[in-house]
């Protein structure tokens, strides 16, 4: 076992190397090996090289939610998790959602904020006056350092200066807007950030400190916006019922984390499948539902004057085509294929209707029979698994535990011995 995780040159070794050390160190067994070793359709060289110290890969089920009309076009979502119900909640609730015309959605230019951090200002006001008037100097120097991103349309078109308060006195905090285009873009943000600090500490008389993207990506917002009619959804009863657990959300940060989780269980799992970075959009989304100063939601749902549900969300939604390991992961690239999108901006359109999907899904179970009820049955297939039982003895476990309604190991492993002992 473990006794020191210092493991010298260990970013140097090989993969097979490293498991080596590892498989020593942690007493895996040669099983165990071995599923690390076999790294399926992401080749060992490529995986090597997306990250450091790499030993093997974590398979994620990967499924498809279906249903989806979007501005009148039918789409194909990709979806990673590893949670179940989530792909069956989206796909049931865009059936819903297409029965009222499907979603409907907009979008912002792909504007990206870098932060530049000048601290040991004199006078911030006067600072913030050189940095402005200097902006055709500075954004020429940021244009400077991506001439593709420039050959498509996007760079630094614009930039603001803020004087802050903090423990540690007044900063000034330089923003740089970055045109983006099919990028997430943090690598092409930060670049310019750093390249245009010397700058910007020789009109401040300051020092710099961070140079780095912003994921409150609030000049990049994707809006989703659609109405379900009362048949659709379940009667007056359960529009009522969502209506309410929306209000209840939107005064109340306790409900509206989950709330906000929901809507991410479908973004987060299709950005996972894309190969774009889920950490950016949760941070990003949860950030723009605070900027209020009190943490609420970024997606609501009210009964209209007809009785429907008219449901709507928005937020920052930082996801390219290519960049990161979108292009670099051979399943990534597939997912994208079936996602068919021709445009950053249209992926972030469609990732706002799938978080609109996904919150509907939970909110139309909860005002109705409750989570449990869908969760469960799915959920039971996995404790059946974990209990040891295969093939079709899974099904029957799990059936039988939810209708007990004692999903739990302990029984899954009792109802297994039954149906082993049966005579067949
Ligand atoms: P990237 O640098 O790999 O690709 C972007 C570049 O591709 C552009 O700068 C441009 O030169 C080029 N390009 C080619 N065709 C283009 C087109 N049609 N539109 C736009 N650009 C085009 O990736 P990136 O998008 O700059 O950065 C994304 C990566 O940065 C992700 O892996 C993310 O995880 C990582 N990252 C994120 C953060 C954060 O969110 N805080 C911080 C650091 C790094």
């Amino acid at each position: 076992m473990v006794n020191s995780s210092v493991i010298s040159g260990f970013y140097k070794l090989s993969p097979e190397e490293r498991l080596a050390i590892i498989k020593e160190t942690a007493g895996l067994t040669d099983d165990e090996v071995r599923l690390l070793e076999n790294t399926g359709s992401l080749p060992i060289d490529v995986a090597d090289h997306m990250i450091e110290n790499f030993i093997g890969v974590l398979p994620e089920p990967m499924g498809i939610a279906v249903n989806f009309q979007i501005n009148g076009k039918d789409y194909l979502i990709p979806m990673a998790t590893e949670e179940p119900s989530v792909i069956a909640a989206a796909s049931y609730a865009a059936k819903m959602v297409r029965d009222g015309g499907g979603f409907h959605t907009s979008s912002t230019a792909p504007v990206m904020i870098g932060q530049i951090q000048v601290v040991k200002i004199k006078d911030a006001q006067t600072a913030k006056k050189q940095v402005l008037n200097s902006k055709t100097e500075i954004l020429k120097k940021a244009n400077e350092q991506d001439p593709v991103l420039n050959s498509f349309g996007g760079g630094a078109k614009d930039l603001d200066a803020r004087v802050i308060d903090t423990s540690m006195g007044e900063m000034l905090v330089v923003h740089l807007f970055v045109d983006c285009r099919d990028a997430m873009g943090a690598n092409a943000v930060n670049t310019m950030a750093e390249a245009v600090s010397p700058m910007i500490e020789e009109l401040t008389n300051g020092r710099v400190y961070l140079r780095i993207i912003s994921n409150l990506a609030v000049k990049r917002l994707a809006k989703a916006w659609c109405t379900v009619p009362k048949e659709a959804v379940g009667g007056a009863a359960v529009v009522e019922g969502i209506a309410y657990a929306s209000a209840f959300a939107a005064a109340d940060p306790y409900r509206a984390a989950t709330h906000n989780k929901g809507a991410m269980n479908g973004i987060v799992a299709c950005v996972l499948a894309t190969g774009n970075d889920h950490r950016a959009i949760e941070a990003g989304g949860h950030a723009y539902a605070s900027l209020n100063g009190v943490y609420t939601t970024f997606s609501k749902w009210i009964k209209n004057s007809e009785g429907d549900l008219e449901g709507s969300i928005e937020l920052p939604m930082a996801v390219g085509l290519i960049g990161g390991a979108v292009k670099t992961h051979p399943i990534a690239r597939i997912a994208m294929k079936i996602l068919n999108v021709k445009s950053a901006n249209e992926f972030a359109e469609v990732l706002a209707a799938v978080g609109l999907a996904q919150n509907l899904g939970a909110l139309r179970a909860l005002s109705n029979e409750g989570i449990q009820r869908g969760h469960m049955s799915l959920h039971a297939r996995n404790i059946a698994v974990t209990a040891g039982a295969k093939n079709e003895l899974i099904d029957l476990v799990a059936e039988q535990m939810v209708k007990e309604r004692k999903v739990r190991v302990d029984r899954a492993e009792e109802i297994l011995k039954e149906l082993n002992q049966r005579p067949s």
